[in-house]
């Protein structure tokens, strides 16, 4: 590697600088950290870092103004008043741990259901799953549910992988780079710097999102796409593709089940699945032989186009040849897509044109000899320089599974998968489907005082695998895994506390959040959520969800409804475990992993919440944290990090393993790991051979390496389920043709959405309410400098953003009269807001949106009473059900999406009429007052705000 020069960008200003990692959004950036007379000074990026090299954005130099914020939370509390009131008492640890443990412990005896743990966008989910399994209880998941689980979920079960986490665009050598709503501030380090690369090679950046913002505001082409039809827009490029055979054959037959023969035969059990050999592997029909061959044969040329006898009476359509006939029909073309869409056919078509030109014409090859896992060498990597990235802004749609699989097909279909200058997966994906668990859940799968007896999430291999009750009912309380959502990968967070408090399918005891703001900007249906948790049975004057614990580091507005605050240090103040079990940071070329670590030490009476957890699993002496004689294994998280295996020298943290820290991957544990981490920047990363960086799906020396660093046992191949037999067997039971059988009321819903090939349909809102009453869409974006409600109390940051308004399509402003700062009413099925305007032509014409989550509660986040969050800044929760309208079926569907479950926050739709003018935002909420809590009247950096 060239070392460049680097100038020194900043005066020292300290006594040390204690390298960490970031933790002001999810990137996780390496930051250093310059303390001086025990106190923080400055935040700067951290140029060996391999996720920012040194890059830092507006949210992570404020990192001290988060530190020192006057709403952090300073000792346990214990609610003295109603919910809602922000009555407290402050307790003593002691006082507080005896009290979950006490609650705790009575359900695990009694019934472990009974206990709800969801966490929201934390970062230590293989520690949090792991207490939920070994307390027992089926309830548990994070935030993913919410926020884009059809983007890893469609990718897993497409691709074995997907964006983000799991993989990246080929910055250094993509010519062509496409971008699916995608917030500025999501991935936001790597994005920035990524595309500075492109800009700096005269690449094309081309961003489909309905605002133009952010990376849209700098991209090449932007297209103003109708929110719910990116999906449309996809499969118009794939039926230009394919009409244009811009597609890899050869890529196609090689990596994805193109070949596969699906079985044709109507009206029976096995209609749509794969024809499998006598050892369950698929055949694909050999063109010189002519007879039906296991896919994998050595020298076998599979058909992608036919109907074969399969020599039991039945016969074989090769996947790719129903995928042709599907997408190849006018209803998918450019001019069938562009109304919907509010895209020109022209665009599209000049679109697709585009990534076929680039794929195939300025390909790339590397010479790199390598071996595929059928044991055939290659020169080099042929690479199709065309990439994609995308997010939330198409999956958080009731359609938004479909439209990512549609995606990954079409990168299939070009070849640009794992190869140079396209998408590429990062470590430890790719994996594929059947190497991730099947949920557990039911009733045989837990029981009094017994752990879970297996994971909570993971992917159901047909309905088989779902968790329901022998009449069909959910077993978990979010009905993730049910009929209502089979798939649901994530859970289904967003409707624990509307199911809870209808007890649907059944009450809870104990309902422990962490890091999750349901009470406002997390939860659909604001006004109605604060409700429920306020919300007591008449017959008994006991809250309908009786016991509440919460865990966070401030003053949000969920506090206030708690009745039991453990709070968490900052990010500055704890370990914490970027792990490969978890969410990783790896990059296409290396395995990676990171810690956090107390730069500082608290100076409240507040501890880490992974240290908490870890102490309540002792007290309540749950399997896994305790010896054979109920002694704790564990004194703290960072003794966990370092000591807790998950398989036989699988721990959490990958580097630095082995007595004298020489392992990667696998060893055992190593009492110094964590001062290894300090002494190399708090991260780990181990790079991928040259043979073994590509193709990593079929790849030989990728798996050996895989093998190798732990990721799995024995190699794991993928091949790409372009047709997924999955979704195919949920159609199949819910046609009444295999077992378990779909209700007679989930049917249609399965039949319109399990399509084994991408597909799209209208999201569900839209196709229930008027579109006369309901003209419009209304939907939010991320700013760059606030990342959900994190940066609600840092004074820096707030500088930026301390109210939000309404963005108005100018046209929608003429047509109703409104101006720059005139207010108006904006009404959806649900209810209506009274907010501030402001004119823009850089959005689709259908569409109005706002900054998401910069609206505050009055009094919350030790905000000033006055602030400009409280008094002009709104919320479009408030417009948002986290039910869809009634249809009569004496049942309650979820504003969801109906194979995953992802919450559709994005298939609002509302309408517009001017205000008279006002000076405050509607609805307003009474404020939340906390005890004895004081604000400073001024915040300056150098004179932070001491408790
Ligand atoms: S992108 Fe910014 S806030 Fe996010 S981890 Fe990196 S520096 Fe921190």
């Amino acid at each position: 590697m060239k070392m460049e020069s680097r100038a020194e960008l900043s005066r020292p200003v300290s006594d040390e600088v204690r390298k960490t990692t970031c933790y002001m959004c999810a990137c996780r950036c390496g930051i250093d950290v310059h303390i001086k007379g025990g106190r923080i000074r400055y935040i700067e990026g951290n140029r060996d870092h391999p996720v920012n090299k040194g890059v830092l954005c507006a949210k992570g130099s404020a990192g001290i103004m988060q530190h020192y914020a006057p709403a952090r939370l300073r000792a346990p509390l214990k609610r003295k008043g109603p919910r809602g009131s922000g009555a407290f008492e402050e307790i003593s640890w002691e006082e507080a741990l005896s009290l979950a443990s006490e609650w705790l412990g009575e359900v695990r005896r009694k019934d472990p259901k009974k206990l709800a743990f969801f966490t929201g966008r934390d970062q230590s989910q293989s520690l949090t799953g792991f207490w939920a399994q070994q307390f027992g209880t089926p309830n548990y998941a994070a935030h993913g549910g919410f926020c884009s689980v059809n983007m890893a979920a469609a990718g897993i079960m497409t691709i074995g992988g997907a964006f983000w986490e799991f993989g990246s665009p080929d910055w250094d050598r993509t010519k062509l780079f496409v971008m699916f709503g995608v917030a500025e501030d999501h991935d936001s380090n790597p994005i920035k710097i990524g595309i500075s690369k492109l800009k700096k090679r005269g690449a094309r950046f081309v961003s489909v999102n309905p605002v133009r913002t952010g990376y849209s505001s700098i991209a090449d082409n932007w297209l103003g796409v109708r929110p719910g039809t990116d999906g449309l827009l996809i499969l118009a490029l794939v039926h230009e593709l394919l009409k244009a055979r811009r597609i890899d054959v050869d890529y196609l037959v090689r990596y994805s089940n193109a070949t596969w023969l699906v079985v044709d035969a109507p009206g029976t059990a096995e209609h749509g699945l794969f024809a499998r050999d006598a050892d369950g592997k698929p055949l694909v029909y050999e063109t010189v032989t002519e007879r039906p061959v296991p896919h994998g044969t050595k020298g076998a040329r599979a058909a992608l186009s036919g109907r074969f006898d399969l020599g039991d009476g039945r016969f074989g359509v090769p996947a790719f040849q129903l995928l042709a006939e599907k997408y190849l029909d006018p209803k998918y073309a450019p001019e069938a897509a562009a109304e919907k869409t509010g895209i020109p056919a022209e665009t599209m078509r000049g679109l697709a044109a585009e990534i076929g030109r680039v794929a195939f014409d300025e390909a790339i090859f590397i010479e790199q000899p390598w071996t595929d896992v059928w044991g055939e060498q290659h020169q080099g990597y042929v690479g199709r320089p065309v990439s994609f990235h995308a997010m939330r802004g198409i999956s958080a749609h009731s359609n938004g599974f479909q439209t990512a699989r549609a995606l990954h097909l079409l990168q299939v279909l070009i070849g640009a998968v794992d190869c140079p200058g396209g998408f590429r997966f990062e470590p430890p994906y790719p994996k594929p489907i059947n190497a991730h668990p099947t949920p557990h859940g039911r009733a045989e799968h837990f029981g009094s005082n017994k752990p879970l007896s297996g994971p909570h999430l993971g992917f159901p291999q047909g309905p088989e695998d779902l968790l329901i009750d022998k009449d069909g009912k959910p077993t978990r309380l979010d009905k993730a895994f049910s009929w209502d959502a089979p798939i649901a990968a994530h859970g289904l967070m967003h409707m624990v506390i509307a199911n809870a408090h209808a007890g649907d399918p059944y009450p809870i005891d104990v309902l422990f959040l962490y890091m999750a703001n349901m009470a406002w900007n997390s939860s659909m249906n604001t006004a109605g959520v604060i409700r429920m948790l306020e919300d007591k049975d008449p017959a008994t004057g006991e809250y309908r969800i009786p016991k509440i614990i919460y865990s966070d580091a401030y003053a949000s507005e969920m506090v206030a409804y708690a009745d039991l605050v453990l709070p968490d240090t900052t990010y500055l103040e704890r370990y914490d475990c970027i792990s490969l079990l978890d969410r990783p940071i790896s990059e296409p070329d290396a395995v990676q992993d990171a810690i956090r670590w107390p730069v500082v030490e608290p100076d409240r009476d507040v501890r880490g919440f992974q240290t908490v957890l870890i102490d309540l699993a002792t007290r309540l002496k749950l399997p896994g944290f305790v010896d054979h004689r109920g002694k704790g294994l564990y004194a703290d998280f960072a003794d966990y990090i370092v000591r807790h295996e998950r398989r036989p020298g699988i721990g959490p943290l990958a580097g630095f393993r082995g007595a004298d820290g020489t392992r990667a991957g696998r060893g055992t544990a190593n009492p110094d790991q964590l001062e290894r981490y300090k002494a190399n920047g708090s991260f780990f990363a181990a790079h991928i051979p040259l043979e073994a960086q590509f193709f990593k799906h079929a790849n030989q020396a990728y798996q050996d390496f895989a093998v190798r660093l732990g990721f799995f046992d024995q190699p794991r191949p993928v091949t790409f389920q372009i047709y997924s037999e999955i979704l195919q067997k949920f159609r199949l039971s819910a046609e009444g043709r295999r077992e378990p059988i779909a209700p007679e009321t989930h049917r249609p819903r399965i039949l319109a959405a399990f399509d084994p090939l991408p597909d799209w349909y209208q999201p569900f809102e839209e196709a229930a309410v008027s579109e006369k009453e309901f003209p419009l869409h209304a939907i939010t974006q991320r700013p760059a400098a606030m990342y959900h409600s994190w940066g609600s109390m840092n004074a820096w940051l707030r500088q930026i953003h301390t109210r939000n308004v309404l963005f108005v399509p100018g046209s929608v402003c003429d047509e109703h009269g409104l101006s720059d700062g005139d207010w108006a009413w904006v009404t959806s099925r649900h209810g209506r807001i009274k907010v501030e305007i402001a004119r823009t032509d850089a959005v689709n014409r259908d569409t109005l949106w706002t900054w998401n989550a910069i609206g505050k509660r009055d009094g919350a986040w030790a905000l000033d009473r006055d602030a400009p969050e409280a008094r002009k800044g709104f919320l479009i929760n408030h417009l948002i059900n986290e039910l869809l309208p009634p249809k009569g079926d004496g049942l309650r569907w979820s504003n969801s999406d109906p194979v995953t479950g992802q919450a559709a926050w994005y298939d609002l739709r509302v309408r517009i009429e001017k205000a008279d003018p006002a000076e405050r935002s509607e609805p307003h909420f009474a404020p939340i007052v906390m005890a004895e809590r004081e604000t400073p009247e001024e915040l300056r950096y150098g004179q932070e705000w001491s408790q």
